[in-house]
């Protein structure tokens, strides 16, 4: 059984790398009829917002990625709690009583040396006597774990073999002086917790993996598949700190439909091709983390906008139609459908059909406009009245090809450019055709 979590930390809206992982977990679910949990991250009192808790359910909704659970880390420190005294009893948490700039100054006399800034595990030596002097003077202990030595190794699904040297790492601080939690514990005892089968992240949190892997380990705990996604970069190929701060609501107010994101997002960094597609059923059955690759996936804004309007040219007038101007009906969706690039553009071509259009007439139309004006009246427009209209405008006019078109589309929409006018005749309709078309 599949179980996949996102995680996120609820001080700040989500923002497109976040999303993108959201999308990955859930695709991989969903492709494995597995479960998709939603856990948020509040341990970080301070910096943790109840707006962005409700900001990233809202966006996850929007997107449609609909999570099986939710759970929130700030409501199982009793859990927490034990497996640290676990850990403790186990000589695989200690207390270090350093301050941060005791740390900063070893740092950088390490560095200074061109040694690695590796904490020294000097609270390892302390005797029961050092620290309860220390306590007693005052100085609260944060929590270290202790690092196993040796090879840190596993199979990562987009990486591939992942080797790191636990000789080359610090004990991770995993509880402040406050008593309150870092990250990395809570979430490695969540996962076991919740039965995560494969924890989905970006690239970032590669070197916490290895970390973690040791806590896994030594809690006892089965170890879950990894796969890390490589970072997003800018169009332009760097990252960019825009990239951070594009979201839901920046996409939204540009008239991308979530469809689009997630087409994108499922795709960019892979060997597949993307593709619009309006229903995700083809994404989660094609889904494969084999098919990602290391470099870093590029996230353009621009090809988002088109995947977006090739997207709008398939939606269904059903799933629309709140969002269209009142009256629309699902003639004129269709008629229009294919120019717009925004759901929020119908709009525009809904003026069109309904008027009243100003139109620029070249004096050299006049009279074709006027010959147009008595044929308008004359033909059935219960049938196809543009091919009715152009057909016999031709024959009486000789004109055919563009001077034939333009002029009448011009004074019909007030554009050169637009919807078949095959599509749009017949929703402008007799009286305001003929309006339109009468000699000025
Ligand atoms: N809260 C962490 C973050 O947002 C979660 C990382 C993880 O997936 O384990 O980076």
């Amino acid at each position: 059984m599949t179980v996949t979590r996102f995680a996120p930390s609820p001080t700040g809206k989500l923002h497109i790398g976040n999303i993108r992982t959201a999308i990955l977990n859930w695709l991989f679910a969903r492709s494995t009829g597995g479960t998709f949990v939603l856990r948020i991250d509040d341990t970080d009192v301070e910096r943790s917002e109840e707006r962005f808790v409700d900001s990233i359910r809202a966006d996850l909704a929007w997107l449609g990625l609909r999570p099986d659970a939710e759970v929130r880390q700030s409501q199982r420190t009793a859990l927490y709690e034990l497996r640290f005294e676990e850990l403790r009893a186990a000589g695989r948490i200690y207390p270090a009583y350093e301050s941060q700039q005791e740390l900063e100054l070893r740092r950088k006399v390490l560095l200074g040396r061109g040694l690695p800034p590796i904490y020294d595990r000097a609270a390892l030596a302390l005797t029961e006597a050092d620290r309860a002097k220390l306590e007693a003077g005052g100085v609260r202990p944060h929590w270290r774990f202790k690092l196993d030595p040796g090879a840190i190794e596993w199979h990562d699904l987009i990486r591939g073999p992942q080797h790191f040297d636990a000789a080359t790492m610090s004990d991770p601080v995993i509880r402040r002086a406050d008593g309150s939690w870092l990250y990395m514990l809570p979430s490695v005892i969540d996962d076991i917790d919740h039965g995560i089968s494969h924890v989905v992240r970006g690239e970032d949190h590669v070197s916490n993996t290895a970390l973690q892997l040791q806590m896994f380990a030594a809690l006892g705990a089965e170890i879950p598949i990894f796969a890390h996604a490589a970072l997003l970069t800018g169009a332009e190929g760097k990252l960019s700190k825009r990239l951070g701060s594009l979201g839901v609501e920046h996409f939204r107010d540009e008239g991308i439909e979530p469809q689009a994101i997630v087409a994108l997002l499922a795709r960019i960094g892979t060997s597949d091709p993307v593709e619009p597609f309006a229903n995700p059923a083809p994404l989660i059955a094609a889904f494969d983390f084999s098919r990602f690759g290391r470099a870093p996936a590029r996230f353009d804004e621009a090809e988002l906008a088109q995947v977006n309007a090739r997207i709008i040219h398939q939606l269904a007038f059903a799933t629309v139609a709140d969002r269209l101007p009142a009256g629309m009906d699902q003639a004129a969706w269709e008629a229009i459908r294919p120019n717009l690039t925004t759901i929020a553009g119908a709009a525009d071509w809904w003026h069109v059909i309904e008027g009243p259009v100003e139109a620029a007439i070249d004096p050299e139309d006049r009279d074709f406009l006027a010959t147009a004006h008595r044929v308008a009246g004359a033909i059935d427009w219960a049938g196809d009245p543009w091919h009715a209209l152009t057909g016999a405008l031709k024959e009486e006019t000789g004109r055919k090809g563009k001077p034939l078109f333009l002029p009448l589309r011009r004074a019909l929409t007030g554009l050169d450019h637009g919807p078949d006018m095959a599509a749009l005749l017949p929703l402008i309709g007799r009286d305001r055709a003929l309006e339109r078309l009468a000699p000025s």
